[in-house]
């Protein structure tokens, strides 16, 4: 499956985006260039520079969120770097490293000198101020049968929010729906935990995450984008759960390049429970990974990649359940599931009741 232009070119300016917790600069760049050029796209910032951008009229009902920031170092002025992330320490040994400008820092990461929260490792070749935020040298993204960059997790997603808007607009769709982009994930959740403390959207909104989540042998890469019905910690609202699931089906039953898969990723949490825990109206959805955080399977660093199939299925599921919001009726495929075996037993079920209890 071909991967639509609109999509590719969103790829193409985001992935290439050097990013970091709590340096998001780049990335942000981006998505307010992105809204200067539409007049269907407004952005407000809160306090914390999460950034929530709407399509079309008022407040949106329903929101997809992700997270702009990917695991890097940050230098801190005496020769060693803090990871800032889920990186394990012993696979950045020897791994060349980039400024946030994209320019070569000139520096390597060395010797492990602390495996803990936070890991910091030696930097070697030069000195660098403290708090220089410092990224893995990797090879330029690349877009073919899968999609390869350094940070996938999560900018694959911001790409997928603005293609999903170029679609709507493209469709002339007269509704409403935003992307919240957060800050500072790899940390422990810093936006999205800003964000819920902060925001006067009411709880009643509908929020769907969107994460790059480990492939797992259940979950492999190449059979679609995967409904998240929890987390290590939640599962997630089960209402958005059958609206999502019943928006594929539909795309499926049209599509038969159109897959879909299901499943706990239970392998760590997201910012889908932080949204479920301030009692947003909570939905996920996740795409399998490999090379996690960069970890190549041989050990060292790499780029991570995704079937660009799944990524594709990913922004068709998103317009699909933008464009039916609030009319698709996640209950009522259930209900007629359930009527249809109560209709087959009823008669036996009562027939037999006394007999059951002599
Ligand atoms: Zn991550």
């Amino acid at each position: 499956m071909q991967i639509g232009e609109d999509f590719r070119r969103r790829l193409e300016a985001v992935l290439r985006c050097p990013t970091a917790p709590f340096h998001e600069g780049n990335v942000h760049r981006v998505l307010r260039d992105a809204v200067a050029a539409s007049p269907r796209l407004r952005a407000r910032k809160d306090a914390f520079g999460n950034l929530l951008v709407s399509y079309g009229p008022g407040r949106p009902p329903l929101l997809f969120a992700c997270h702009t920031d990917h695991p890097a170092l940050e230098a801190a002025g005496d020769g060693t770097a803090v990871i800032r992330g889920g990186i394990r320490p012993k696979a950045l040994k020897g791994a060349r490293l980039r400024h946030l400008d994209g320019s070569l820092a000139g520096v390597r990461a060395g010797a492990v000198v602390r495996d803990g929260r936070p890991a910091v490792v030696r930097i070697e070749g030069g000195r660098l101020r403290r708090g220089t935020p410092l990224v893995l040298d990797l090879p330029k993204p690349t877009i073919g049968r899968q999609i390869r960059a350094r940070a996938i997790d999560d900018l694959l997603a911001v790409a997928a929010c603005l293609a999903m808007f170029d679609r709507l607009a493209a469709a002339r769709w007269k509704g409403s729906v935003g992307a919240l982009f957060t800050r500072a994930e790899e940390v422990g959740f810093a936006g999205a935990l800003g964000w819920v403390r902060t925001t006067r959207a009411p709880r009643t909104t509908t929020v769907v995450n969107l994460e790059m989540s480990s492939a797992r042998p259940h979950t492999p890469q190449g059979m679609g984008p995967i409904l998240r019905v929890g987390d290590r910690i939640t599962c997630f609202a089960q209402e958005v759960l059958a609206e999502l699931e019943v928006t594929a089906t539909a795309l499926a039953r049209k599509d038969k390049s159109f897959r879909w898969q299901r499943a706990l990723m239970d392998g760590g949490a997201c910012e889908a429970t932080v949204y479920a825990h301030a009692g947003f109206r909570t939905g996920a959805l996740c795409l399998p990974l490999m090379n996690y955080h960069n970890h190549a399977p041989e050990g060292g660093v790499t780029r991570e990649y995704v079937a660009a199939a799944d990524a594709e299925n990913l922004v068709r599921w998103m317009t699909a359940y933008a464009r039916g919001f609030k009319t698709v009726d996640g209950r009522r495929a259930r209900d007629r599931r359930l009527e249809a075996l109560w209709r087959e037993n009823r008669t036996a079920l009562a027939g037999t009741a006394r007999e059951a209890n002599r």
